[in-house]
């Protein structure tokens, strides 16, 4: 297997990675790839997703829609600049994204995370908006061990059906350890 040095993967310049909908209605999916500025693998291949799905346009029902995590961590391939992205989706803080959005206000920024997480937040807000269907949220990571790719989820029944879709192992409780990730 070629190891690939992620410092030389390119790094999106936009939020959105792509959007692709059909006429029909159907469930819309949300992925987010780069949450982490030093793991840049998945915004690269969601952004290779949509350049295979623009070039064979099938139909398709409902909307596949992905956005780069910490664009400016991405930008300096550092994991965070002052704050891991995945900690701070904590309910006190959504509550205060939520009514800001609510007033058509922009919050206060404290620093870069804080801009990154109102951006996400507001395009994550949109798509859910536009949703004709159920709506999917993948958060896609690299992990740091070496192993094969695995899936974390809420424990519930309709996660567990979604996951199951996936040729992967799914790992249970791991969600429970960590507090304020984007999950
Ligand atoms: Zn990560």
């Amino acid at each position: 297997m070629t190891r690939i040095d992620p410092s030389q993967l390119p790094v999106s310049q936009e939020r959105r990675l792509g959007r692709y909908s059909g006429e029909s209605p159907g469930p819309t999916v949300i992925c987010v790839g780069g949450l982490h500025g030093d793991e840049p693998a998945a915004q690269l291949a969601l952004r290779r997703v949509f350049a295979k799905l623009e070039e064979a346009r099938p139909a398709f029902n409902g909307e596949l829609v992905a956005f780069a995590g910490n664009l400016q961590a991405l930008r300096r391939r550092s994991r965070y600049v002052s704050c891991d992205l995945n900690r701070i989706w904590l309910s006190a803080r959504t509550s205060d994204l939520e009514r800001a959005l609510f007033d058509d206000a922009v919050p206060e920024f404290a620093d870069a995370e804080d801009e990154e997480q109102w951006e996400l937040f507001t395009q994550l807000d949109g798509a859910i908006r536009r949703a004709r269907g159920e709506v999917y949220f993948l958060d896609l990571h690299t992990s740091s061990a070496h192993g094969e790719p695995f899936v974390c989820i809420g424990d519930t029944l309709r996660n567990r059906a979604f996951a199951l879709n996936f040729p992967v192992p799914v790992i249970l409780g791991l969600e429970e350890c960590i507090d304020g990730s984007l999950l």
